[in-house]
């Protein structure tokens, strides 16, 4: 198959989009001038049951959705679309959408490192052994999801995140021994032609760095555009760059984004798994838990279950971000925390190596491991998975129930307590 998106310009091209009203396209229109919208012509194809569109996980994850703006904020860019508004005042009400969208959640800002006085604007360095690496030539997507929380990326330039020289990020990593790990993010770095991976893997590789165990890619082709694995023309040199890789003694993990068991059924990604694992690459799973989408435990279990089946590492279960159309997606910590009890207690062992829920936030990933009940008071047990500093790792804490909270920075600490241990750290102190 070859590849072929559309978007906003052209998305009335799509041969069923003739299903869909008049009206129903013109929220299409109307959402999509916000919030970035690409679709590839594999999901249309063979993911959406265009029987069911309006239903369908993978339509609502990739067309936009009425929900996903306030009323408000629907109403305005309507309004000015239907009057024919010029290009700047469309433009002009859009920008002053976005920015209420808290477009650069957890403080992103923050973890971009310095070396000898220049900012490294490419990479992120928030956990002492990881670090993110954005190719510029991989901060797009083969499809946008409705839930980005990297739409800034593509519809604001100016939170873009971005780096080109291999150069640079491998004077980083020999001034950090501590990284064992490499992220390649995006955006979805597998949109990069493969010369760029060896380009910048091949750098790795020749600067010899003893510390550098694992690179990770971090990506969402496998649901929307697996024949990047398959049978895109530099798709065989891309498995023999992870088999050389392999060959030197560094793992390769593939992040793989899953938000639903039907992305894992069709021949096309059974393929494209199959290659990558034949080149020795490890696959793992994450996705968040989005209302719409994946919010019941069946779910959950079903997809965990079909990972271990076709030798994927279940990894992560995330709490949605808040940002773009978070209300939209949005659940609980309650719910969040009882969807994943009910799906972890129906999965045996091997499934159980996801955790989660999970919160990115500023301070660092934050899991709900339950709610309980201590000396009479009704509370959230916390515990970080990851933090700015290393030492949080590991050590459970408490906050008041509240079960409307869907963020961390709606907890307060339990037990009279004023702060949270972790309050007045400076994470600019954290790495060293
Ligand atoms: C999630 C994340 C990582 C990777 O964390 P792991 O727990 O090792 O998977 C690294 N950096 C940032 C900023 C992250 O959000
Ligand atoms: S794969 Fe990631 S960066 Fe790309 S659209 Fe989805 S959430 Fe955004």
């Amino acid at each position: 198959m070859n590849y072929r998106s559309y978007t906003l310009g052209n998305f009335r091209q799509i041969p069923q989009i003739a299903l869909l009203t008049e009206e129903e396209q013109f929220v299409i229109e109307v959402i999509g001038t916000v919030l970035p919208f690409k679709v590839s012509n594999y999901i249309i194809d063979e993911l959406i049951d265009w029987n069911n569109f309006a239903k369908d996980p993978f339509f609502i994850l990739t067309f936009p959705q009425k929900g996903m703006l306030s009323e408000e904020h629907f109403q305005k860019i309507a309004n000015l679309i239907k009057s024919n508004a010029d290009k700047a005042t469309l433009k002009k009400a859009v920008d002053k959408i976005r920015l209420q969208l808290n477009p650069n959640p957890a403080g992103q800002e923050a973890n971009v490192p310095e070396l000898n006085g220049v900012r490294l604007n490419g990479i992120q360095h928030k956990y002492r052994e990881t670090m993110l690496f954005f190719p510029s030539q991989g901060q797009t997507c083969h499809a946008y999801c409705t839930f980005c929380f990297r739409w800034p990326q593509f519809a604001m330039n100016s939170f873009k995140f971005a780096m080109k020289e291999a150069d640079l990020m491998v004077q980083y990593l020999k001034a950090h021994p501590e990284i064992t790990d490499v992220l390649i993010t995006g955006g979805d770095p597998a949109v990069m032609k493969t010369k760029f991976f060896e380009h910048y893997i091949n750098a790795i590789l020749e600067a010899g760095l003893k510390h550098v165990r694992t690179i990770r890619i971090g990506t969402k082709a496998l649901t929307y555009w697996p024949y990047r694995f398959t049978t895109d023309d530099d798709a065989e040199d891309l498995m023999k760059l992870f088999r050389k890789v392999a060959d030197h003694g560094i793992s390769v993990s593939l992040m793989a984004h899953f938000n639903h068991p039907r992305a894992m059924e069709t021949q096309a990604v059974k393929e494209a798994i199959r290659n990558l694992q034949d080149a020795g690459v490890q696959i793992r799973s994450q996705s968040p838990l989005l209302k719409n989408i994946n919010n019941d435990p069946a779910i959950w279990s079903t997809m965990w279950r079909e990972q271990v089946n076709l030798g994927i590492i279940p990894y992560y279960m995330f709490i949605a971000r808040d940002t773009g159309a978070q209300d939209y997606f949005a659940v609980t910590l309650d719910q969040a925390w009882r969807i994943y009890q009910k799906a972890i207690q129906k999965v045996s062992g091997v499934c159980r190596t996801v955790r989660g829920p999970s919160m990115s936030c500023a301070p660092g990933k934050v899991q709900v491991l339950g709610i309980q009940k201590i000396h009479g008071e009704q509370v959230f047990v916390l515990n970080f998975l990851q933090g700015r500093n290393p030492d949080w790792v590991g050590r459970p804490f408490f906050a008041k129930y509240n079960p409307k909270a869907i963020w961390l920075d709606e907890l307060e600490p339990a037990f009279g307590q004023e702060e949270f241990f972790f309050k007045n750290a400076n994470p600019k102190l954290q790495i060293v």
